[in-house]
Formats: structure tokens, sequence, C-alpha cells
């Protein structure tokens, strides 16, 4: 069984492009999405359109998702992200704001993998601090979970007699996380449409079931187009800036 993840996607359909160029839908048994579809971007109709015809075997929420979608008022948000929040509420056609208001909170099981947006507890919880990462790993009901939110890729695992971090180092655009027998995994794929690990490539995670393997790849797109597009939505410039810092 083969799975492909994507997270915060974040309405940048070219990063969304070149994922599925580099890893496309038909060579995978299952797609899992974790949340954050919308927001920040400015092709947020072409993203939800893009996403629904690929049919994920799974799909969570983000918390941009529900401001978008009006389920959730953007009081946690800072300025820039409520404007694009609004913006995005404004710019979804009826029909992508009702699918994205009927998505499902996570935690979600899928075989025997969970998938959540922030944490297992609480889909809007920050996992930066080992101690969170301790703390979901006691939480997961599966001994492999994926979580989003950070848009940072990295692992950890967690046995009766140890932990550990496994960082992606941002040059590399393929870390293999073996899946051994004993340990839970708690792994980010990392964002596909805004990454913040000062790597602008987009980013996805593969997991190999039968090779008990995740693989976290990292692919270049074309960042100056989603900039274009950034700017000509009168979005805040910053969202464009960022893309090429990979913050
Ligand atoms: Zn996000």
């Amino acid at each position: 069984m083969r799975y492909l993840v994507l997270s915060d996607i974040h309405a940048n359909l070219e990063a969304l492009e070149a994922v599925l160029e580099a890893a496309p839908r038909g060579e995978f048994d299952r797609l899992l999405v974790l949340g954050d579809v919308v927001g920040y971007g400015a092709d947020p109709n072409a993203v939800v359109d893009r996403v629904r015809a690929l049919a994920p075997d799974a799909i969570i929420r983000g918390n941009h998702d529900k401001v978008a979608a009006g389920v959730e008022p953007a009081d946690g948000f800072n300025q820039v992200a409520r404007y694009a929040a609004l913006w995005t509420f404004d710019a979804l056609t009826d029909d992508n704001r009702a699918w994205l208001t009927n998505l499902p909170a996570g935690p979600l099981v899928v075989d025997d993998v969970e998938m959540c947006h922030g944490s297992p507890d609480d889909e809007d919880e920050y996992i930066f601090e080992h101690v969170d990462a301790v703390e979901a790993l006691r939480a997961m009901s599966r001994p492999l979970c994926f979580f989003g939110h950070t848009h940072v890729p990295i692992g950890y695992w967690l046995s009766m007699d140890g932990f550990d971090v496994l960082v992606a180092p941002g040059t590399e655009s393929r870390v293999s996380i073996p899946i051994e027998p004993g340990r839970r995994y708690l792994i980010n794929p990392g964002s596909v449409g805004q990454p913040r690990d000062g790597d602008p490539r987009a980013a996805f995670a593969v997991y190999e079931a039968d090779r008990r393997e995740v693989v976290l790849y990292r692919v270049p797109y074309d960042i100056e187009r989603t900039q274009a597009k950034i700017q000509a939505a009168g979005l805040p410039e910053g969202l464009a800036r960022r893309l090429a810092a990979g913050k």
C-alpha cells in the first residue's frame, strides 16, 4: 500500500501541480490531505477544485479552512492571516465554501494510519517543542501519525526506552525514515504551498507501507508565478515574499 500525504497546500496551485507531477495520484493507493487547503494563496477555487478531483481517501480541515469557510471567526489569526482568510471567504464559490465547511475535524484513522492537522489531541495545536511531540506521541491511537500545521517537515519517534527527533536537512530532496517495530512515529510531511523551514521548495511525504518507510520529498515550483498572482490579487505583499525565503 502506497500513501501520498499532502498538508498545508494554502491555495498555491503551482506548488500543488509540481507535487502531483513528481507524485502522480495514479501511482498511489491512498491520498491523505491534512488540512489548510486554502488561506494565504491566490488560487483557492482552483486548488479546491483540483483537490476535489483527486478524490482524497481522507481529508481533514485546518484552521485556515475553518476561518475561510466561515466556520470559525479569525480570532487567533494575525492581521495578514485574517486579511487573507477574509479575502478567501469572498473569493470562494458557494459550492467550494460549502465543501470546506463540511471537512471533518481530525484526527482520522485510515487503515492503520492516523492523521491530524495540529495534534491528535487538538486540531489547532502547534507541535514545535519536544515536550509537545512526546505528548502527541502518547496520545496517538496508531503507531504512525501524520500531522501538519507548522509547515516544517520533521519526524519524531517514541519507544518504551527512547525518543528521538529526525530533522530533514533543508538541502536534501529525499529523506527516508525507516519505520521500525516497537516505535511510534509522528511525522510532518511539511507544507506543499508555504514551507517555513528555510527551504522554499514544495514539501510532501510518501508512506510505503510494504517497505515500512516514510520518505519526505522536496520539489521546486514556479515561485515567481505564484508571487505574481498574490500581488495581482491584492493580498499582503509579505505573503508573496515569504515564499521565496521558505519562511
Ligand atoms: Zn497551515
